[in-house]
């Protein structure tokens, strides 16, 4: 069988661990970074490329990981004007639905085919290839995708049209903001009881109130050390796209509010639940 040439732009904290697991599952891939030294460990199994351009004309299938709105659009106006006509391309970067239908409209009049595939899951679930990934887009294209998706998550939901992905994507992070402020504010208030973190988090994951998202943030909150593996400044935008999305709800005033002030006080680049030491300030 023909096997298709695989692209992956954007070796962030999600998009190195995704692409790692392509390239463990044998795909013939490239990859590019804008800054040249995440991509230096996939030199030995793939092609690392300079430019956008080379990697795209040398691509059949090219996923993008990108920061946000900005950073999606600055690189699909490097790819548009290129010769892409049969080539699918598969946005897994978490943006506004409308930045993804623009972008899938460009993409369309030339002939090539886009979806959205953004995901839920931090780090941990990228290494491990358990990330859920919602789709938006034709059903032709995913199918097409849906070798490259399996290798990256533990399970691939198809929404209906372009932005539908993204629009699953933006509900879903909305209540996850409200699990880590919540849980941190629960955190805060167990310890100013005079209950250690350690007992009070292991009974928070044991009950009911236990998630997957908890369990990820615990040793984090132990440790009491929050190198990113999701940025603080992304769950903002995350909030700030749900709420222009039409999230205008009491709660989301409460953590735009929390989030922004966050971030204003120089958190923006720690892991989210990095938030417990922006809240403790405050109390
Ligand atoms: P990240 O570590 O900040 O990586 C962002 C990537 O985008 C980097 O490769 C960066 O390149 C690239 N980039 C940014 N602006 C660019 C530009 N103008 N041109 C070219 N490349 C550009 O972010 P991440 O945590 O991997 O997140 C990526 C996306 O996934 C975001 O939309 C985020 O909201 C979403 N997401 C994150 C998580 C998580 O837990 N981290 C979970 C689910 C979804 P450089 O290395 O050169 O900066």
């Amino acid at each position: 069988m023909n096997k298709e040439k695989i692209g992956f732009i954007g070796l962030g904290n999600m998009g190195h661990p995704m692409a790692k697991n392509l390239e463990k599952a044998g795909f013939p891939l490239s990859v590019y970074n804008r800054s040249p030294e995440k991509a230096a460990d996939f030199k030995s199994l793939s092609t690392v490329y300079s430019s956008v351009k080379e990697l795209v004309e040398n691509s059949d299938v090219i996923f993008t990981m990108l920061t946000n709105d900005q950073a999606v659009k600055e690189v699909y106006e490097e790819i548009i004007p290129l010769n892409i006509q049969g080539k699918l391309f598969v946005d897994m970067s978490t943006v506004s639905q409308e930045a993804t239908i623009e972008t899938a409209q460009a993409v369309k009049i030339k002939e090539a085919s886009f979806i959205d595939a953004p995901v839920a899951g931090s780090t941990q679930p990228a290494a491990e290839s358990t990330l859920i990934i919602m789709v938006g887009g034709e059903t032709k294209d995913l199918q097409r995708a849906e070798p490259y998706l399996q290798k990256l998550g533990k399970k691939v939901k198809h929404l209906g049209e372009n932005g539908k992905g993204i629009a699953a994507k933006l509900s879903i992070n909305y209540f996850i903001s409200m699990i880590y402020q919540g849980l941190a504010e629960t955190v805060l208030l167990s310890e100013k009881l005079g209950i250690e973190r350690k007992d009070m988090l292991e009974i928070i994951n044991e009950s009911a109130t236990g998630s997957g998202a908890t369990k990820v943030k615990t040793p984090l909150l132990i440790a009491d050390q929050y190198e990113p593996a999701f940025a603080l400044e992304l769950m903002l935008k995350d909030i700030l796209l749900a709420h222009t999305a039409g999230a205008d709800y009491p709660l989301s005033k409460v953590l735009i509010e929390t989030y922004q002030s966050a971030k204003d006080e120089g958190f923006g680049k720690e892991d989210v639940i990095g938030i417990i030491n922006y809240l403790k300030n405050k109390a």
